[in-house]
């Protein structure tokens, strides 16, 4: 048996001091990935005029401001450049390329996946829905003519995190054929402020361009959840953002060969805008896996697994409310207990042990298996 390329056992050619760069490597990598993450979004802003070391920019709500230029870029920012200013001062300390930075396929994942039906435990009911209302049209425009019934122009899966609602969403791309687009609606909106709607607009003609295509807006409550106060700018760019989401849903035709599948967990505050018949109006809760379901999905997430006396009976009586995504973690977990015990077969009691630590949610701290390099 083999980790990261080394027999276990094998202590000549076992380097742990090898092992521990490559450890702090990873660690050093995520670190400067969690840094970026916490960096508050800039705004994007056009220069109207400049002057020295001060410019005057427009935001995208129309808002005219007279801000400082940081001291890298004195002399560099002409009128009419694309910029990034700080969110309070508004001074600018970055300029945009126009023609690469808001390409807007920097901002979304765009693929083909690959994954099947078959590679989804329980959900039986979702799929053959999902089947009639985005499949069958996708790939038989011509019997919902001879029919003469319009399919729904997108659907909405809502349910608790980890349900498998993005999978479902990639298994219909696969089956069709598709391009799947998937944006994550906080992303849309925050991380450049300011060019939300822009985005928008661009996805979609972008999905026109590789149809058929289907949109899947992950998190799609943060651009279209019921704002009470629209107040803020922050709050009005939503808005706007949402706008923009409504014009393109509204703006093609149900058999054009582009698909909407919107996700949340959230559905209790969308506005109902969102909902309304010819958008996303057909709902589909994907909810936790039942014994069926996690019995299955255990079998789905195992089948690469040499497995030594486990009875999933007993797995699933104690995974009550689990997610198929806690379920995944549980089998990956419970193949980390058998390497670590310097085994290639995993047990029941791996299982029931990995169980209670996802039940503890300890999985974040301490995950790396730092115990089979000692
Ligand atoms: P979130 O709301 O947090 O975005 P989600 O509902 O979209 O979650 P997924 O991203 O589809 O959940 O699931 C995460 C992972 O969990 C999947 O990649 C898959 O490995 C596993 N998973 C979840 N549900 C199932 C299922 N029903 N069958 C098989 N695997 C599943």
């Amino acid at each position: 048996m083999s980790f990261l390329g080394k027999k276990v056992g094998d202590n000549n050619n076992y380097s742990i001091i090898e092992e521990n760069k490559k450890l702090k490597e990873t660690l050093f990598s995520l670190k400067q990935e969690l840094n970026s993450l916490k960096e508050p979004p800039l705004v994007v802003c056009d220069v109207l005029y400049v002057f020295d070391k001060k410019a005057i920019v427009r935001l995208a709500n129309g808002g005219n401001f007279f801000v400082n230029i940081s001291s890298n870029f004195i002399d560099k920012i002409k009128v009419g450049d694309r910029v990034l200013s700080e969110q309070k001062s508004l001074t600018i300390i970055d300029r945009l390329d126009k023609s690469k930075n808001f390409d807007v396929e920097n901002f979304v994942i765009i693929e083909k996946p690959k994954i099947t039906w078959a590679e989804i435990g329980g959900l039986k009911k979702q799929i053959r829905e999902i089947y009639e209302v985005v499949e069958l049209p996708l790939k038989n425009p011509k019997l919902f003519e001879e029919v003469g019934i319009e399919p729904p122009r997108g659907i909405l899966l809502h349910g608790p995190s980890g349900t498998g609602k993005t999978i479902l969403a990639k298994a219909v791309a696969s089956s069709t054929n598709s391009t799947f687009i998937q944006i994550v609606g906080s992303e849309l909106v925050q991380k450049f402020i300011g060019e939300g709607a822009k985005l928008v607009k661009d996805i979609f003609k972008l999905a026109r361009e590789k149809a058929p295509s289907i949109i899947f807006i992950d998190e799609i409550d943060s651009i279209a959840s019921e704002r009470i106060d629209i107040g803020t700018s922050g709050e009005r760019e939503v808005q706007r953002t949402f706008m923009q989401l409504l014009n393109e849903i509204d703006g093609f035709k149900p058999l054009d060969n582009v698909k909407i599948i919107g996700a949340t967990n959230r559905i209790d505050i969308l506005d109902k805008a969102i909902l309304r018949p010819g958008r996303l109006d057909r709902l589909i809760h994907v909810p936790l896996p039942n014994e069926e379901g996690r019995k299955e999905i255990f079998k789905l997430h195992t089948k690469n697994m040499k497995l030594e006396n486990v009875d999933f009976r007993e797995v699933v009586a104690i995974t009550d409310s689990f997610s198929g995504a806690e379920i995944k973690s549980v089998c990956t977990e419970a193949g980390y207990f058998a390497i670590r015990d310097k085994r290639v077969n995993v047990r029941k009691e791996d299982f029931v042990t990995a169980v209670s630590k996802v039940k503890q949610g300890d999985l974040e701290e301490g995950d790396v298996p730092v115990t089979m390099f000692g």
